[in-house]
């Protein structure tokens, strides 16, 4: 057969070979890995081999063909009666997985798919063959397709749609799969979403909401992937609510192809289901107990989600609209209305035969279906057909169509992100709950302090008082028996008086009376003694009561002071705790930065994955290359905006303060910050002002780590993409600092760094001779040995840089007499790499040489070194036109070159 696409035979030679399986897989495109799949059938999706054991594996992609089905419907009444007398113009043999078209009475093709489902087939074996491992893939984390192809009435939306609510055996592969999607997740921690739309005339509309009716196409430059961020999107948590939501949809649509008067046949309907899974079981951020923050910084892990997505189409269908617009519509209508569906097939023509270019961009569907043809979706296709014989030239085609998708090769990926959001919030958490400890134990010292001082004070005051009472009764007590010992003997005195008196009369008249009086005298001061001597006694009583008492307050006094003691301990705990606080603070504020830099590092593997790189270190410094690229717009991308948060938190001076940090780890933590950061040309200039790239070029000198090195030198190369940053680099000994990293650098990946900080100065006009004066292309050249093929582009765009800068430099006539470049010996790893196998190192050597051999002073020293015959090379086979003419001319035009190639008798 000529046809390289068709898998058909003529009836006579499938006969004659029956037996020999026909090659399914006949894909001759080169740059697939052809993987043998089995002949038969779809292959089932195994959790063992694509679940998350197999993760890192899985980021390298799995092959997987797009798989095909081919459906028969039966005849239905119209047939019966009209195509009576005819044969079917199928021949189906499903256990051969066949099917023949009959040409006419005697011939027929022959052609293999992956299923053959005749017109007796269940719509759950429908499901099972077609849909079912699709969607065991997309709740494995893969993206998956489910789409029908077929003429109108052939049964597309019979497979897809119906709802069986009235014969559950009718339901179609949309509510099936709904089924075992929410069967497969927990919707505790999962969440599944679902739009509904419909594409008619290159416009999208919502069948969620009528009114959102031109929904726009959003692709992710860096990723490529595809959304509509202006679609309803709605959480579905059971199969009830989905179902309601398939017949408004169904509803809506109805209501639309009226308005716009046209048939549903016309449109195609697209079901996008997005699933989000978070993976268990890989969180070791839980374990950390609070009481043990480093560890917890340590171990910091953001847990991981998969989000799939699984979109099924039921397409327009695919016989040609009358482009006479017999059906009410104008020709450029008609067109408008084929575009997607013709776009689809060209695009699948495309990735059948292998061709470099795919036309994807020509039509709304194929950009809303790039994931599932050639991209990293598993896609299983059913084809409908009907038996009809008067339809055989679209059932021909349609098979065609089918045949030619069977050798489409997708490249599965596992859609698997860190959920910055929920470590984000865990953290918030466990921040919220040290805070709350932290008042817990502050307030409760507080407390404590106060008792205890309360307790000190009513003690002191109620011994006052009871030292006083004692004090105020005693004095009472003794005043009163003063007084009444004063009473008493002033009585007695009286008394004595009196007696005196008579007993003098008495004396004179009988003075031997005079002896008894002298002896109740003595008598009485006997008694006066025996009181003073009481009097006495009980004083001193009294004076050892004062006493006690004063030994009481004393011991009061002791025991407040030692309660001042204990508050002054008190306080101290306190200081103390306020220091943990403090410690704790910093540690979060270095957690933030950490968690900033795995984010970083993270959105970094991410983009670094999607391009299909296999860098393990996700470095986040290919910005060399990447930094100009215009930023994303449309973030739809909630960790960007969680980043962008923490970043404002922890703050740019912090960041910058850590570069001084002592502990190395911080250090380099810190630099990666900053170098991530400087890849954001909007940061740039803060981190200049901020004295950043100051800072940087100190890491370079200061520091004896090679991941700094790296990490810096990229950064610095990034910001030295601005002239003002550039005359700064240069002011600061940058082309020293640079110059010196090189030599001692072993990584390939700091040489790159270096050479792209010193190609970007190379590009600067102004400081050519200071560049070079400091060593700058000596350093350049020097950093060849390597022989890494990164290292040596950035070397050759130096060069081609200082070239051209050059070049310019001597039109302008600023410059005489040889080029700098020369002069420091460059020529000879100019000619031996101009022909450099890597395109990147050939471009800008190639673009090197025209420039000094514009200027007829480099002339004699080029033809010595060898460069004429690489210059007459890339005139005649550079596969770039405009560097071709550039070398062309410059041959032409110099008579050095010429008298040389007459010399030589080139025949120019
Ligand atoms: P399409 O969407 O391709 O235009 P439909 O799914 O609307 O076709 O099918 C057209 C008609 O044929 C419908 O009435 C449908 O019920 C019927 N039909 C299609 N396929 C089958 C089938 N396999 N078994 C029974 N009826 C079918
Ligand atoms: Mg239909």
């Amino acid at each position: 057969m000529a046809n390289n696409y068709r898998n058909g035979t003529s009836n006579r030679s499938s006969l004659a070979k029956t037996d020999r399986p026909l090659s399914v897989n006949s894909n001759s495109k080169p740059a697939v890995k052809s993987k043998s799949f089995p002949a038969s059938g779809p292959r089932k999706s195994s959790p063992a081999s694509l679940g998350s054991a197999a993760v890192a594996k899985d980021y390298a992609g799995v092959p997987g063909r797009v798989r095909v089905a081919v459906r028969l419907r039966t005849r239905n009444a119209e047939e019966m009666v009209a195509d009576a007398d005819f044969g079917d113009c199928v021949e189906l043999l499903p256990e051969l997985k066949r099917l023949k078209l009959r040409k006419n009475n005697w011939d027929a093709e022959t052609y293999e798919f992956d299923e053959v489902l005749t017109e007796f087939a269940s719509q759950k074996r429908v499901y099972q063959a077609v849909a079912k491992p699709v969607v065991e893939s997309v709740l494995d984390g893969y993206n998956g397709t489910v789409m029908a192809y077929g003429q109108t009435g052939t049964g597309k939306t019979y497979t897809l749609g119906p709802l069986g609510e009235e014969d559950p055996a009718t339901r179609g592969i949309m509510v099936r799969a709904m089924e075992d999607i929410l069967a497969g997740v927990s919707l505790d921690t999962d969440s599944v979403t679902v739009s509904y739309l419909q594409l008619y005339m290159e416009t999208i509309q919502d069948l969620l909401d009528p009114t959102n009716d031109n929904i726009s196409i959003a692709e992710d430059p860096k990723t490529g992937d595809v959304s509509l961020p202006g679609a309803t999107l709605v959480e579905i948590r059971d199969q009830h609510s989905f179902v309601e939501l398939l017949k408004l949809g169904e509803a809506h649509r109805f209501a639309a192809n009226t308005k716009l008067n046209t048939e549903s046949s016309r449109s195609h309907a697209i079901l996008m289901v997005h699933v989000k899974r978070s993976v268990e079981g890989r969180d070791v951020a839980h374990s950390g107990e609070i009481g043990n923050n480093s560890h917890m910084v340590k171990t910091l892990k953001p847990p991981i989600v998969r989000k799939a997505k699984l979109v099924v189409v039921d397409l327009a269908g695919s016989e040609r609209i009358d482009k006479s617009g017999s059906e009410g519509h104008t020709l450029e209508e008609a067109k408008s209305i084929n575009l997607s569906l013709s776009a689809l097939g060209k695009c699948i023509n495309s990735l059948a035969e292998g061709s470099a270019y795919v036309p994807v961009r020509d039509s709304k569907l194929t950009r809303l279906l790039r994931d599932s043809f050639g991209g990293t979706a598993r896609t299983s296709l059913v084809i409908t057909i009907g038996p009809s014989p008067r339809h055989r030239g679209e059932t021909a085609s349609t098979i065609l169509f089918g045949q030619r998708a069977m050798k489409v090769e997708n490249m599965l990926k596992l859609k698997e992100e860190f959920d910055y959001k929920s470590l984000a919030r865990r953290l918030d958490i466990q921040l919220d709950k040290l805070i709350a400890e932290h008042e817990r134990q502050q307030k409760a010292f507080e407390n404590e302090i106060e008792r205890i001082t309360i307790e000190a004070q009513n003690q002191i005051s109620e011994t006052e008082r009871n030292y006083a009472d004692a004090l105020e009764k005693e004095r009472l007590k003794y005043q009163k028996d003063y007084m009444e010992s004063i009473k008493k003997l002033e009585e007695r005195w009286k008394i004595n008086q009196q007696k005196q008196g008579s007993d003098r009369i008495m004396v004179r008249s009988e003075d031997d009376c005079s002896d008894g009086s002298m002896a109740s005298i003595v008598g009485e001061l006997t008694e006066v003694k025996k009181l003073l001597l009481k009097e006495t006694q009980l004083r001193k009583a009294a004076e050892e009561e004062v006493n006690n008492l004063k030994i009481q307050v004393a011991q009061w006094k002791r025991s407040e002071a030692s309660g001042n003691t204990e508050i002054f301990k008190l306080r101290q705990m306190l200081e103390d705790e306020a220091h943990q606080k403090k410690k704790l603070e910093e540690e979060i504020a270095l957690l933030q930065s950490q968690l900033l830099q795995i984010s970083f590092e993270a959105d970094e593997t991410r983009r670094r994955l999607d391009r299909g790189e296999s860098g393990k270190i996700p470095g986040g410094l290919d910005s060399l290359t990447q930094v100009r690229q215009p930023q994303l717009k449309d973030a739809g991308n909630g960790e960007k905006a969680s980043i962008a948060k923490l970043f404002e938190q922890v703050g740019l001076q912090k960041i910058l303060s850590l570069l001084e940090a002592e502990d190395a780890d911080v250090q380099i933590h810190a630099v990666k910050v900053v170098a991530n950061l400087a890849a954001e040309e909007s940061n740039q200039e803060k981190i200049v002002e901020a004295g950043g790239l100051t800072s940087l070029l100190m890491l370079l000198g200061s520091s004896e780590d090679e991941t700094i090195h790296r990490v810096a030198a990229g950064a610095i190369a990034n910001l030295a993409m601005n002239e003002t940053n550039q005359e700064l680099i240069m002011t600061q000994g940058g082309i020293g600092l640079l110059s010196t990293t090189a030599a001692n650098a072993e990584d390939p990946q700091t040489l790159r760094m270096v050479a792209g900080a010193i190609a970007n100065l190379c590009g600067n006009d102004k400081l050519q001779l200071k560049l070079r004066g400091e060593g700058g292309i000596k350093a350049l050249l020097g950093m060849v040995r390597c022989g890494h093929p990164d290292v040596l582009a950035q070397v050759a765009r130096g060069i081609a840089n200082f070239a051209k800068c050059e070049s310019r430099a001597s039109t302008q006539g600023t410059k005489t007499g040889r080029s700098l470049l020369i002069d420091d010996g460059a020529l000879p790893w100019i000619v031996q790499n101009s022909n450099n196998e890597a395109s990147p190192i050939r471009r800008h050597i190639e673009l090197a040489l025209c420039h000094l051999a514009q200027h007829e002073v480099n002339a004699k020293d080029m033809i010595s070194g060898g460069a004429l015959w690489e210059l007459v090379r890339i005139s005649r086979d550079c596969s770039r036109e405009d560097i071709r003419t550039l070398a062309h001319r410059t041959l032409t035009s110099s008579p050095a070159f010429q008298a040389e190639m007459r010399r030589l008798r080139i025949d120019y």
